[in-house]
């Protein structure tokens, strides 16, 4: 859905309107043509990377790039290259639903995303027209496959402190330096590569593998995603021809962090069709076992971990398809036909480069939390590397290191929150900021009276810390927290509330996923609220602060039954059902 007569949402202002004043996207809206693809995408990983899992996983690097070959022969590595260099140019929505299907695979996934997103894209978004036209049909095909090289053993976090060098000699680049951990790096064959002009202009260059001077390293042992192929990249007086500097010399930061905002939304997504996997291995498992003479599923604890797996995916699938509404929304009102098309759609998307962290944080920490959950239903089968529940535990945990790692993307939440407070135009912050309502539906209420009482603590914030909030590291994680909260309570609310509003088979079940989402969200919100609160006053206005929590707190009602309720649903569909494919 295109909202495009709506006026645009600004990045950010999610807190500031009451809740569901904003239009919002919703899995139920995706169209036909972005349902086949998803559907193709779905077979395609039925039928050609789930019956090669272990085959995948011992790390074949001819089957992996066979496979991504494949995937390109189906179209879907260039769901966003234009149809001139031979793409689908299909809107970012598409895109996610087809991440969603990768996920259940997560080694080729990595893989995958690696190459369509910052591999491919900052050719895409950066690259002059002789550069796509070079690179971008052999990677929608295929033919070719993209790696991003920014880490290096020595700046991961700090990716700006990076020391290789670029120097101009004879109409030649000469790179030298080595980058670690590279997606993609054993069979890539062409890497956006992040150095220094001359030791200080951070620049980003195209590196094909055929380059003299460049090398990998031996493979990274790594506790998951094993499939995924990581390696060094040496530069080695590297020379590459002049023209292989991508979008201008010192642009290499606009680059590298304006890619992996895209990078982090596609995170949050993934993680969502990751999740239903889980929770239907584990729906299978716990139908199956049988303990004190009954299923697993009958027993109170083991239907709280399947209720709370299905309530993670069911608010991540409602924040990702906000977001990337929003964002398919922005990109929209852009054009390739312009000459500055990539940058028009670059600056769209960082714009929202906070929704993105939040799906990043929430998403890879939601499947964390799954991936748990599995392992303790399955008990010792949860332990043992012949059940699947070992696996994810294992291959998940990496999504909360790269793209970022989820203590810098806090940071980023918090910072570029408290930015957009500052200055004339900044969004309007109210301390006092009275819930709106009644809105007419019990989880609207809910979800307003808890995004009423974040953004108090967040005005609190910007008035007595403002940007040196960031100073108190662990108060910045609060406010990223409570932000999170709350665009993730709303999200579901809403959509909840939309489905109950068109007759939606599966309304009822939302409703109690987005209830339980609002009751435990209440919950955290009034621990991190408080502690906020502590880190920022004192005495009487921490006093003032504390009692508008308390006031506002909804009355708890049982979750047991709901949760009930929930895995009755589950069981009886064998699979998280409400969901477009
Ligand atoms: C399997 C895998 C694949 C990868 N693929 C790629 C790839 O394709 N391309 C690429 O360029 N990179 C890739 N990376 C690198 C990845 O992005 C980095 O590992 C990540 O950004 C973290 O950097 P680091 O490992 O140097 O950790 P560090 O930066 O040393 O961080 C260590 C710890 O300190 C914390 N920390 C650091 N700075 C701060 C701060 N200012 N405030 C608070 N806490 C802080 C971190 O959050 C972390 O917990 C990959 C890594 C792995 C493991």
């Amino acid at each position: 859905m295109v909202i495009i007569d709506a006026p645009l949402v600004q990045g950010g202002s999610f807190l500031f309107h009451p809740a569901g004043a904003l239009p919002q996207a919703t899995p139920e809206d995706c169209g036909e043509e972005a349902l086949a693809i998803a559907e193709a995408a779905r077979d395609f990983v039925d039928g050609e990377i789930l019956p090669r899992d272990e085959a995948i996983d011992r790390l074949d690097l001819e089957l992996n790039r066979g496979l991504l070959r494949k995937a390109g022969e189906l179209g879907i590595l260039g769901i966003e290259i234009p149809e001139a260099y031979g793409g689908l140019d299909l809107e970012k929505k598409t895109a996610l639903l087809v991440l969603e299907q990768m996920a259940r695979q997560a080694s080729f996934s990595t893989s995958y995303g690696a190459h369509t997103s910052i591999g491919t894209l900052p050719i895409l978004y950066f690259g002059n027209e002789a550069q796509k036209a070079r690179y971008l049909p052999k990677l929608a095909t295929g033919e070719w496959i993209a790696a991003y090289a920014l880490t290096e053993a020595g700046s991961g976090s700090d990716a700006l402190g990076a020391r290789a060098t670029a120097r101009l000699e004879d109409g030649h680049w000469v790179l030298n330096g080595t980058k670690a951990w590279i997606t993609n790096a054993g069979f890539a064959d062409v890497f956006v590569v992040f150095a220094k002009v001359n030791g200080t202009h951070f620049s980003a260059f195209l590196v094909e593998r055929t380059d003299p001077g460049v090398s990998t390293g031996a493979e990274e042992k790594k506790m998951g995603i094993k499939g995924s192929s990581t390696r060094t990249v040496i530069l080695d007086n590297c020379r590459i021809p002049e023209d292989r500097l991508l979008g201008g010399k010192g642009k290499g930061a606009r680059i590298a962090f304006g890619i992996l905002n895209v990078g982090r939304f596609k995170l949050g997504a993934s993680s969502a069709g990751a999740g239903k996997r889980v929770l239907e291995y584990t729906l299978k498992y716990t139908g199956e076992r049988h303990q004190f003479g009954k299923p697993l599923t009958a027993f109170g604890l083991i239907r709280q971990k399947l209720a709370n797996m299905a309530v993670r995916i069911f608010v991540g699938e409602s924040m990702n398809f906000r977001t990337i509404g929003y964002l398919d929304d922005a990109l929209a009102r852009t054009s390739w036909e312009r000459e500055t098309g990539g940058a028009d759609k670059m600056k769209a998307i960082e714009a929202f480069a906070m929704e993105a962290s939040m799906a990043k944080v929430w998403g890879s920490e939601a499947l964390w939390a799954t991936a748990d959950d599995a392992v303790q239903s399955f008990g010792g089968a949860g332990f043992s590397a012949e059940y699947p529940a070992e696996k994810i535990y294992r291959d998940c945990r990496i999504n909360r290191i790269f793209e970022g790692t989820n203590e810098i993307n806090r940071l980023l939440i918090a910072s570029t929150f408290l930015k957009r407070c500052g200055g004339p135009d900044g969004l309007p912050l109210d301390e006092a900021r009275p819930a709106a309502g009644p809105l007419g539906d019990p989880l609207l209420d809910l979800a307003e009276d808890l995004k009423s009482r974040v953004a108090g603590l967040a005005a609190l914030a910007h008035r007595t810390q403002g940007p040196k909030l960031l100073e108190n590291q662990e108060a910045a994680a609060r406010l990223s927290n409570l932000l999170m909260e709350a665009y993730a309570t709303e999200s579901a609310a809403i959509r909840a509330h939309r489905m109950t509003a068109a007759g939606h088979r599966w309304a009822e079940l939302a409703r109690d996923l987005a209830q339980v989402q609002g009751q435990e969200a209440w919950l955290r919100v009034q621990a991190e609220g408080a502690m906020l609160a502590a880190e920022l006053v004192a005495g009487e206005a921490l006093d003032a602060a504390l009692a508008a929590l308390r006031d506002a707190a909804p009355r708890p009602v049982p979750l047991a039954p709901i949760r009930a309720g929930i895995t009755e649903a589950l069981v009886a569909q064998g699979r998280y059902p409400v969901t477009p494919l």
